[in-house]
């Protein structure tokens, strides 16, 4: 019996979880799917690397690290892989600040529910640091306020004023939710997928254009061109931005959709450690940064410190993008009470990387969401995927997921009607 969706030819470009996402569910429903990702590796911005201490090697992300709440799609194609998640023991959403120790992280929350509830209350276009400022007025201690910029700074990767108030509903989240990884590292659940589709993944392909044409799309790689029916664009917000990097149909409404998000900048810091730590979480307000050691699939709390840096101010402050050293002495300073292992501190830049040009998307304060809705919809058979794609989880790996599964639902759709 033939299907709708036999002799259907389908190209996804980028092998990131949103591409693999995709491709995976496509390839069940039975279509001819072809993944070109132009790294030699799969996983994109999740990336997951053996690093050496003085107890054994431990495996650190360099990429992408916690699953969090709501994650449920995640969770799902884990267990469809058979992958386990383990409990970091520690939580992603409450962070010590070791430079202020009289500052509890109750008195932290306490002043970030207060921050979302204002951040209600504001005309639309107000951005985090509106927010903020009004709640200086409302005699909020200087550091508090200054505490939480730094949170929502760090984890939107951009400063305050770029950064649409509604986030506060989200970065702001202090309960103590657990935090997980994939046991053996998260770049496992792209490995997983790409395992489902074969050599049909095909590493080294650099895409410099797609052409959308009435039933179907033009693909040229730097070496080969072909006619596809459907294509996914499953790349990151900066190439799908810059025409001179990969030549994409648009249209004016999504480019004003495009131009109302704003591309956050980060790096990953990992330094072994010479003894074994307890689980932390610690954020360092002025530098931007927050530090944690936690569980990993052993059991055990791994002997190494992680760091995360966000904004472009921050990482050109402490010159992260020539070396890493002067971010590994401020983090050693930042967390005395830990031994530190003799060893290069280990930097991951994203802004430097060819092929994502930043760390991940957010709603900027002008962002009006029926316009964002618009950045999933098709151009004739040219569909669009990605973590900046994504309302609800903008920027995340759950994100990235779920627009690339919609992607694949649409051509589905797409090709049901048309037999
Ligand atoms: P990508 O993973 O970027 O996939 C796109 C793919 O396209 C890449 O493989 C790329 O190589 C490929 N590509 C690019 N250009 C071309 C081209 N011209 N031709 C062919 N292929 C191309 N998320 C969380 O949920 N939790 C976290 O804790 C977290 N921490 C993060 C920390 C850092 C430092 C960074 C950078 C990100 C973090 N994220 C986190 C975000 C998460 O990594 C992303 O949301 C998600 O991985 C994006 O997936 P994607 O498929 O949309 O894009």
């Amino acid at each position: 019996m033939t299907r709708p969706t036999d002799h259907v030819r389908v190209a996804v470009l980028g092998a990131g979880f949103a591409g693999l996402a995709a491709a995976t569910h496509l390839d069940g429903a039975g279509v001819d799917v072809t993944v070109l990702e132009a790294r030699d590796r799969v996983g994109g911005r999740v990336w997951s690397q053996r690093l050496e201490t003085p107890f054994g090697s431990s495996v650190v992300e360099r990429g992408a690290e916690f699953v969090l709440d709501g994650y449920d799609l995640f969770r799902e194609i884990a267990t469809s892989l058979g992958l386990r998640l383990v409990d970091s023991g520690m939580s992603y959403y409450v962070r010590e600040l070791a430079e202020h120790p009289d500052i509890t992280t109750d008195l932290v929350a306490e002043a970030g529910t207060r921050a979302a509830r204002l951040a209600r209350t504001m005309p639309a276009g107000s951005s985090v640091l509106d927010v903020l400022g009004r709640l200086g007025w409302l005699d909020v201690d200087p550091v508090l306020v200054e505490a939480l910029r730094s949170r929502v700074e760090v984890s939107n990767a951009v400063d305050a004023s770029e950064v649409a108030a509604s986030a506060l509903d989200h970065a702001a989240s202090f309960e103590p939710l657990p935090s997980h990884r994939v046991d053996g590292g998260n770049q496992r659940l792209a490995l997983g997928l790409a395992a489902r589709l074969g050599d049909r993944v095909r590493l080294g392909q650099v895409v410099r254009a797609v052409v959308a044409r009435d039933g179907g799309a033009l693909v040229r790689t730097e070496d080969d061109e072909a006619w596809l029916d459907h294509v996914v664009v499953a790349l990151p917000l900066s190439l799908v931005r810059d025409r001179d990097l990969v030549e994409l149909p648009t249209t004016p409404a999504r480019e004003r959709a495009l131009a109302r998000l704003a591309q956050g900048h980060a790096a990953k810091l990992h330094l072994p450690l010479a003894a074994t730590p307890a689980t932390s979480a610690v954020l360092s307000v002025p530098c931007r940064f927050w530090t944690w050691t936690a569980v990993d699939a052993t059991g055990g709390v791994a002997p190494v410190l992680n760091g995360f840096m966000g904004s472009t101010a921050a990482l050109d402050r402490l010159e992260v993008a020539t070396s890493g050293r002067r971010w590994a002495r401020s983090a050693k300073a930042l967390r005395a009470d830990l031994t530190f292992a003799d060893a290069e501190p280990l930097v991951s830049t994203w802004r430097d990387d060819p092929w994502a040009r930043g760390a991940y998307a957010s709603p900027s304060p002008s962002a009006v969401a029926d316009e964002l809705a618009l950045l999933e919809e098709p151009i004739a058979g040219v569909h669009f995927a990605g973590e900046y794609a994504e309302p609800e989880h903008t920027g995340l790996m759950e994100g990235a997921l779920r627009s690339g599964r919609r992607a694949a639902q649409r051509i589905l759709a797409a090709v049901t009607d048309q037999n």
